[in-house]
């Protein structure tokens, strides 16, 4: 397959693409604009593969778009570019509005003018998946049921709201030109290659360095986590085998409160590096409650599971241990990171996506 990947030089794109081009076998073409969040370091082992390519642009440049399209002729667009961090959106939502919403139009026009353009075979096979997150359903009180393909939309933040936008307007291209988009909602993702600004690796690399580990709130806030490594084989399994129209919602089945994420990687990084001063637990430091905060995240994979046939291959005891020592052994990749060359560290924000 040919395959377009918006936003691959992201976290959760640069795992799809490993997987799409080392994998798989797909020849890849990644656009990205390599904002603070994209690093092309992460996609260095398959830049030398056959049919691969790394277009820098915006998305919401609809003309370069779809001149890439024409150029590289995908059986199919994965669209994962986005603005993803909840506190940055709070702190000002432009870019969030521009990327996210303006951006997928731009997309999503592209795609359009180059469907309208195949023929035959080409354009019955054409696919447009839209990735998004379970976070465009709100907040679930403890006893609520998860989130279904059927949940009414509830945004809280600028970056739900942006990505549900987004999701409305991949469904209408669907509905009013007929354009085979899918849509994705998936609960939060953990693993390699993850920017040190959010939860899991800032409390892992904080932890290594001795420093305050800040929980929001009382730390109850549950969330449903998921290897990025299961979510991208959930993608490559819906460009292949989803049907147009559709939406599937993708999760681990692994509802965690933050304070019991945070005390598993202290007592994981306690087993794997010991602290000659001391278990890490004792630098959990509460901070206080992001405003709007969603309390609760959990997600019915049922569909996907029925009629595609996917699974979760790890629990989070199984992920988060791999994601620890992948940290432990790349230093290489994030210690750049956290020297101060990028804009989370001068806002000092924690998130829980
Ligand atoms: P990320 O912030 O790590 O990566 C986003 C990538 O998009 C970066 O490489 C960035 O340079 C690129 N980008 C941003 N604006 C762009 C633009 N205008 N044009 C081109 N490229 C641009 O995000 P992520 O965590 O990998 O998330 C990827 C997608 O998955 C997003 O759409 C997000 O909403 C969705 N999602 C994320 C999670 C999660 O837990 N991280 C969960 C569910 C869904």
């Amino acid at each position: 397959m040919r395959i377009v990947v918006t936003g691959g030089a992201g976290f959760i794109g640069s795992a799809l693409v490993r997987h799409l081009a080392l994998d798989l076998g797909a020849a890849v073409l990644v656009i990205d604009k390599l904002t603070y969040a994209g690093d092309r370091r992460s996609i260095a082992a398959c830049e030398d593969k056959p049919g691969f390519g790394f277009l820098e642009a915006d998305i919401a440049d609809g003309d370069a778009m779809r001149a890439a399209f024409d150029r590289f002729r995908p059986d199919a667009v994965m669209h994962l570019a986005a603005e993803s961090h909840v506190d940055r959106s709070i702190a000002g939502a432009a870019p969030f509005v521009h990327t996210n919403v303006v951006g997928t139009f731009a997309l999503l026009e592209a795609a359009r003018g180059y469907w309208n353009a195949l023929e035959g075979d080409a354009k019955a096979a054409f696919r447009f998946l839209h990735v998004s997150t379970d976070e465009v359903y709100g907040s679930l009180g403890p006893n609520d049921p998860a989130f279904s393909e059927t949940t009414p939309y509830d945004p809280r933040s600028p970056y739900s709201a942006t990505k549900a936008s987004s999701d409305h307007l991949a469904r209408a291209w669907h509905e009013t030109y007929g354009l085979p988009t899918m849509v994705t909602n998936c609960s939060n993702n953990y693993g390699p290659y993850h920017f040190p600004e959010k939860l899991i690796p800032l409390i892992i690399l904080n932890a290594l360095e001795g420093k305050p580990l800040p929980v929001y709130g009382d730390g109850s806030n549950v969330r449903d986590w998921l290897f990025v490594e299961d979510h991208v084989r959930a993608l490559a399994t819906v460009v292949r085998q989803g049907q147009p129209g559709e939406t599937y919602n993708i999760g681990g089945k692994a509802e965690m409160r933050n304070i019991d994420v945070v005390e598993a990687v202290c007592d994981l990084l306690d087993r794997l590096r010991p602290d000659p001063a001391g278990p890490r637990r004792r630098l959990i430091t509460f901070v206080t409650d992001r405003p709007g905060h969603d309390r609760r995240y959990a997600i019915n994979p049922g569909k996907i599971g029925r009629e595609l046939g996917w699974q979760p291959q790890e629990t989070f005891a199984t992920g988060i241990e791999k994601t620890v020592r992948w940290y432990l052994d790349n230093a290489w990749w994030w210690q750049p990171l956290r020297e101060g060359r990028y804009a989370g560290q001068r806002l000092g924000l924690l998130e829980t996506t």
